[in-house]
């Protein structure tokens, strides 16, 4: 056990040191000498010190990043090693006899025990994002994210686990399959309450109050054919400077929404390029696209769970702590492999998502034929951000579900010369 403990924080604090050199030393900040002059180039729209500022916020945000995702796995293998999940199944059980019961008392310990030991890196990443001007959130308001945060995944949570372990007790070999049969209405209803139900509890939604704007908007959605009739605004700047805009929902649940940090720094036109892009996302069907891969990413994924903690359990079932698979203990483990599946498949993910981006892009470009105003856009969102134009190979890799501004403003360019 010793062995396990010390060996698993060794590779975490090599990993740390080389993620580290990598962001730090290892890669360059620079853009490509073709692209120097271009209105791609940050120095052509950044001031000296935006562009300093950008490279440390990006930085020291992708260096977070990379340490908390593996602090995670690292938490939940030493809950497991140090026999941890096993005396929270003791006390569980010791409680009540009831197995609904002792789920629920087991998953409130190990949530509140990964939560509380998450919270550096995301106090960190609110401190980092407070003292370079991107967050404006005072630490009440952070907090109360917080707390909101939790008690929502409890819940939520709570309801997935529940399910999964009466269904790993009813079948131990067919539980992966009953669990993503049931997993299809699930993610389909989260996907549709999601902007009416669980966005607000986070944040203040109210009708757009520029009404000049609210029409130009309106009659763009008519030209997509995007049945809204109202537009949203989202009070964002007591919690950041970044800018956002979306349209979300399924079917006459469609709801554009714009924060307010949008309206206030962007123009008009800037405002209508992006507004096109997001309805370009929503025309093409792209959350039909997440909600379906997300169904078949779910079976494989659930498959592979499966066959991987059988095969785990049974080599190192004693070092872990975990009996057998309908053990309460087991699931640390379940989220630890879950956790790096779905890392490991986030490249593709991100790969399919840039594709859909640049579609959104060419799509908003042939609305508004107004390319001053996209390659504004991205410029005005870089600096307001302070993000990398050119961010190095492991984090768009794991990170970029856009392309980057690079790319995109390059494209732009390039745009209508062909
Ligand atoms: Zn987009």
């Amino acid at each position: 056990m010793r062995k396990a403990v010390s060996w698993s924080l060794f590779m975490y604090v090599c990993f740390g040191l080389f993620i580290y050199w990598y962001l730090f030393y290892g890669t360059s900040a620079d853009i490509p000498e073709a692209y120097k002059g271009t209105s791609a180039d940050p120095a052509t729209f950044m001031n000296a010190r935006e562009l300093m500022l950008s490279q440390e916020f990006s930085r020291t945000k992708y260096l977070l990043f990379f340490l908390a995702t593996p602090f995670e796995w690292l938490v939940l293998f030493l809950i497991l090693v140090l026999g941890i999940s096993k005396r929270f199944e003791d006390s569980a059980k010791l409680i009540t006899r009831l197995r609904v019961g002792q789920v629920a008392i087991y998953f409130f310990y190990l949530s509140l025990v990964t939560t509380v030991l998450a919270l550096p890196f995301k106090w960190m990443g609110y401190q980092v994002s407070k003292s370079y001007g991107i967050s404006t959130q005072t630490l009440a308001s952070w907090f109360k994210d917080i707390v909101i945060d939790f008690w929502v995944n409890f819940g939520i949570m709570l309801l997935v686990v529940a399910t999964l372990m009466w269904l790993i007790q009813k079948s131990e070999k067919r539980w992966w399959f009953h669990a993503w049969a049931l997993s299809v209405p699930f993610t389909i209803f989260l996907t549709f309450i999601q902007p009416v139900v669980l966005d607000p509890l986070y944040n203040d939604f109210q009708p757009l109050q520029n009404q000049e704007l609210k029409q130009k908007i309106l009659s763009l959605a008519s030209e997509a054919d995007i049945p809204a009739d109202n537009v949203y605004e989202v009070n964002m700047s007591e919690k950041t400077k970044s800018l956002n805009a979306y349209v979300t929902g399924i079917g006459s649940n469609s709801r554009i929404v714009l924060w307010d940090t949008t309206l206030k720094q962007l123009s008009e036109n800037e405002i209508l390029f992006i507004m096109a892009h997001e309805m370009a996302h929503y025309v093409k069907k792209h959350i039909y696209w997440a909600v379906a891969s997300s169904i078949a990413i779910s079976f494989v994924g659930l498959y592979l769970i499966h066959r991987i903690l059988q095969f785990i359990i049974a080599k190192w079932g004693g070092v872990l702590n975990i009996r057998t698979l309908a053990s309460l203990s087991v699931l640390p483990l379940f989220f630890l492999v879950s956790s790096v599946l779905s890392f490991a498949v986030s490249p593709a993910e991100n790969y399919v998502s840039r594709m859909e981006e640049r579609v959104s892009d060419q799509y908003a470009m042939e609305m508004t034929e107004d390319k001053k105003a996209a390659v504004e856009t991205f410029q005005d969102l870089s600096k307001t951000s302070l993000s990398q134009v050119n961010p190095p190979g492991l984090v768009k890799l794991f990170l970029y579900t856009h392309p980057t501004m690079l790319e995109r403003i390059t494209y732009l360019e390039e745009y209508g010369k062909k």
